[in-house]
């Protein structure tokens, strides 16, 4: 037979149900039943895993993943077009942002020339040098972008491509 249930202040014997002494008013301990012990660790140990694949996981994403999850969060934060130095270049000051867990390098960034219809009719690149760290905005000054048209017609500038460093 099972021991009986004592109060640990009183040792009164107590009833299985009793969550408190009837004699003294001494709070029973609550001991967890095997049964709860089993369910609790069963819990935590699919905690535990959910964390360890969810680390294995990131840890191996490819490097086409990890820039696709970067890739909306590259932008150009601020573009100030400069005095024209020549007829096919323009000269801008840009800040760009990167509130990715990445480090980015070789920032691509395209600009799209409109005509009076808002009609893309040419677009072009270049490449900024320049590493920008997490969760950071780095300013990129008097930047040389080829003009393709003139002035008037062109349009924004954002962020089409970049490196990631590991
Ligand atoms: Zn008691």
């Amino acid at each position: 037979m099972a021991e009986p249930i004592r109060c640990k202040n009183c040792e009164q014997e107590l009833s299985e149900n009793a969550k408190t002494c009837p004699y003294c008013g001494e709070k029973r301990a609550v001991r967890l039943s095997f049964k709860r012990w089993f369910f609790l660790f069963f819990f935590l140990t699919v905690i535990y895993n959910i964390a360890k694949i969810d680390t294995v996981f990131a840890g191996s994403l490819s490097s086409s993943a990890r820039k696709q999850i970067a890739k909306p969060l590259v932008t150009i934060e601020n573009l100030t077009w400069l005095e024209s130095a020549s007829a096919s270049t323009m000269n801008a000051d840009l800040k760009i942002k990167n509130a990715s867990q990445y480090t980015i390098k070789d920032i691509v960034i395209s600009c799209g020339y409109h005509d009076k219809s808002a009609t893309e009719i040419a677009s072009n690149t270049e490449t900024i040098n320049g590493l920008i760290k997490p969760n950071t905005s780095k300013m990129f000054k008097n930047v040389n972008i080829r003009v393709i048209n003139s002035q008037e017609e062109k349009n924004g500038c954002a962020v089409s491509d970049f490196e990631l460093i590991k």
